[in-house]
């Protein structure tokens, strides 16, 4: 019988490349269609958003930031592919190791991840030399960040970025087994079990609905999409949708008259960044938060200016796990099919407001030292339907606080797996794609060796 991915994004070509070759016949399922340039309706239908759960949730006007069909989001990233601090790995254990636990917030629960860093390095590896990672050349703009940053006493680099970010060739050289269907603009709309497991899924195709079979499922529909097919199926325990994370951006511009900064002549993936304040770097315990960002001088950033005279840093810092930023089903919004869409219940707390004030003041300090005359950051908002979403399918060793352990297995669902950020016990300060990748290869590897 056959294995259902569903999603092709990163994280679907990556368990797909990983399932066929070790001899599994796999249906690979998107949404999505060919020249398709937005969200498909059923598979990420917009969710509704509250700010607490005593408030009622109101329509969002727009799905979460994102792109549906072969390729996923990443056909929008820039695509900058970091690797994870260790210390995000083993956050609560590091913390509790220097600190003391009583530093993270109430409401928080911060867990290790049920993974060794040396063993996700590993993985790591293979997805560098398989997309070819590496930094960009350097441009006027990103050589001069680099230049004072070392006065400033850190330790500036390029931005990671892979060279060969084409998911629609990797998933070809998967195809070319011969043991790959793929069903485009086709949506799984449950995930159906039986006493022994996974039974197969119930999918939208065409107009219609219907069954397919199947010995297992690896869940790659990211982290909206993903967490509410496990509530519609009945799916998950006791914490699913819970510790729901988002990197909320922050930006600050500065003004550099009549300078011409030549931002634009390389995409966004051409950085310098510094990691200086990503993971432990900061003291926790002075500043009142835990965790920090890697800070970026981009070459446009996630939103590009046009004028020549104005340069931007950016960061994506890192939100704790709290229990109350949870996704679940909204009781009174309902999808074209007649079926509850998420709903979002999301804050910001006092620890990422101090997070950002402290980095807000880093990036400026950095700008002012490159010779800007004036500075500005954005206001710093919530962004619970951003880029980076993480959680809500968290990884552990525990079923009463996780929901998949090490390799994305679903507690008590035999044949049923998750991959992608919603599996993430904490996010980190970098981007996830390239954790995404690693970990959607090293778990489909391990329901291979399963399935034999
Ligand atoms: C504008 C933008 C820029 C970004 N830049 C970066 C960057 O520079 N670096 C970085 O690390 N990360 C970046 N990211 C994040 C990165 O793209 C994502 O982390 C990554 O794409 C996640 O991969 P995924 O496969 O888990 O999910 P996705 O890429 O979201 O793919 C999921 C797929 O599943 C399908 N699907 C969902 N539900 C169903 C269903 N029920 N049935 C059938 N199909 C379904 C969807 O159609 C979609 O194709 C960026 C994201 C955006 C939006």
């Amino acid at each position: 019988m056959t294995v259902v991915v569903v999603g092709l994004g990163p994280a679907g070509t990556f368990a797909t490349r990983a399932l066929a070759p070790a001899g599994h016949r796999v249906t690979a399922i998107d949404a999505g269609t060919p020249g398709d340039t937005g969200r498909a309706p059923l598979a990420a239908a917009a969710p509704t958003l509250r700010s607490a759960t005593h408030e009622e949730a109101v329509r969002v006007p727009v799905p979460q930031a994102g792109r549906d069909g072969i390729g996923g989001s990443k056909l929008l990233a820039a695509p900058q592919s970091y690797r994870l601090d260790p210390w995000t790995l083993q956050m609560r254990s590091r913390v509790e190791a220097r600190h003391d636990a009583g530093v993270l917030p109430p409401g928080t629960d911060v867990r290790d991840w049920p993974i060794d860093p040396a063993d996700l390095h590993e993985w790591y590896e293979r997805v560098e030399n398989l997309l070819r990672v590496g930094p960009r050349p350097a441009t006027r703009w990103t050589r001069r960040m680099a230049d004072v940053a070392r006065r400033l006493g850190l330790e500036p680099f390029a931005a990671p970025a892979a060279a060969s970010p084409d998911t629609g060739a990797l998933l070809g050289e998967a195809v070319e087994t011969g043991r790959v269907a793929t069903m485009l603009g086709a949506t799984v709309l449950e995930v159906l079990t039986d006493h022994a497991g996974v039974a197969g899924v119930r999918i939208h195709h065409e107009g219609r609905i219907r069954t397919l079979r199947a010995r297992a499922v690896v869940l790659a529909g990211s982290v909206l999409a993903n967490v509410r097919l496990l509530l519609l199926s009945g799916l998950g325990g006791p914490v699913v949708g819970r510790y729901f994370m988002s990197h909320n951006f922050l930006r600050v511009r500065g003004y550099f008259p009549g300078e011409d900064l030549d931002r634009g002549s390389a995409g966004p993936a051409t950085a310098t960044a510094v990691a200086e304040y990503d993971a432990d770097g900061i003291d926790c315990t002075r500043h009142g938060f835990v965790g920090g960002s890697i800070l970026q001088a981009a070459m446009t950033g996630p939103d590009p200016s046009p004028d020549p005279d104005r340069g931007a840093v950016w960061a994506q810092p890192e939100q704790l796990p709290y229990r109350d930023n949870a996704i679940d089903l909204d009781p009174m919004v309902i999808d074209a099919l007649g079926r509850p869409v998420a709903r979002i219940t999301f804050a910001l707390h006092e620890d990422d407001h101090r997070r950002a004030r402290y980095l807000q003041g880093a990036m400026r300090d950095w700008l002012l030292a490159a010779g800007a005359v004036t500075t500005v950051a954005d206001e710093f908002v919530a962004q619970p339907l951003g880029t980076h979403l993480y959680g809500g399918a968290r990884m552990g060793t525990d079923p009463a606080s996780s929901v998949v352990d090490g390799y994305g297995r679903v507690h008590g669902v035999p044949g049923l797996v998750v991959t992608g950020t919603a599996t993430f016990p904490t996010i980190g300060g970098r981007g996830p794609v390239q954790t995404v990748e690693a970990l959607a290869w090293r778990s489909a590897t391990a329901l291979a060796a399963d399935l034999r």
